[in-house]
């Protein structure tokens, strides 16, 4: 299977974390995960959760600084030498430019940057009923794609629950910071050649295939 090295850029609920799990099985690739890594931190109050904890909170960035070494360390293991899905990375152009840096050093490149674009009002309802599975991590939605059980993991039988900041006024937050912050992105990868847009409203499969679409060269 011919390598894919891509960045899932977006708001906060636009889907990237879904449609992420599923490349991932599909082209096994690795998916990395900042807001994953960070919020286990945080579960695991090491030292990076202790750091991250008070920032996640508020619907703030972490700094790029500590998000730059934590990519840096996950791209060098072996699962992710060949391929590898972004997601929730960069969320800076500086974060962007260390991608760029990192990479090279590693001798290796992105081939596309996947913009899933999704409007604010969407985004809203998608993230106030999101659930994940404490324990496997398989994520929900109370009306979109909700479990058979109220409350239990389909998957795993895990208890669900909701993230703390994807309520309501962190939510209005998460989405400032992305205009101001990470939206700039758009244009540096659109410069750059790299960047391919799906619209992203619609059901889960709808945008998986518009995603298989937008990469199907990438692939084949
Ligand atoms: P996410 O699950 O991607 O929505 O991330 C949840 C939270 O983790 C964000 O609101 C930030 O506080 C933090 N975070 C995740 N990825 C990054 C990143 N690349 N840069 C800075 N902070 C991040």
């Amino acid at each position: 299977m011919a390598a894919l090295r891509v960045v899932l850029l977006g708001p906060p609920g636009a889907g990237k974390g879904t449609q992420a799990k599923l490349l991932q099985e599909k082209f096994e690739a690795c998916q990395v995960s900042t807001g994953d890594i960070l919020r286990n931190a945080v579960a695991d109050q090491s030292p990076l959760g202790k750091e991250s904890s008070e920032y996640i909170k508020r619907g703030a960035l972490v700094p790029d600084s500590i998000i730059v070494k934590l990519v840096t360390q996950r791209l060098k293991q072996e699962d992710c030498a060949k391929s590898f899905i972004l997601d929730g990375f960069p969320r800076t152009i500086s974060q962007a430019q260390s991608l760029e840096d990192m990479l090279k050093k590693m001798g290796s490149e992105l081939h596309s940057v996947l913009s899933v674009q999704v409007p604010h009002d969407v985004i809203v309802a998608r993230l106030a009923g999101r659930r994940t599975c404490k324990n496997c991590g398989a994520l929900y939605h109370l009306s979109f794609d909700p479990t058979s059980q109220e409350g239990v993991c389909d998957r795993c039988g895990g208890e669900l629950r909701q993230r703390d900041d994807d309520r309501e006024e962190t939510i209005s937050e998460r989405l400032k910071v992305y205009d101001a912050q990470t939206a700039p992105l758009i244009n540096y990868y659109r410069q750059r050649g790299l960047l391919r847009e799906i619209d992203g409203v619609g059901n889960v499969e709808a945008i998986r295939d518009r995603v298989i679409r937008a990469l199907g060269d990438l692939v084949t």
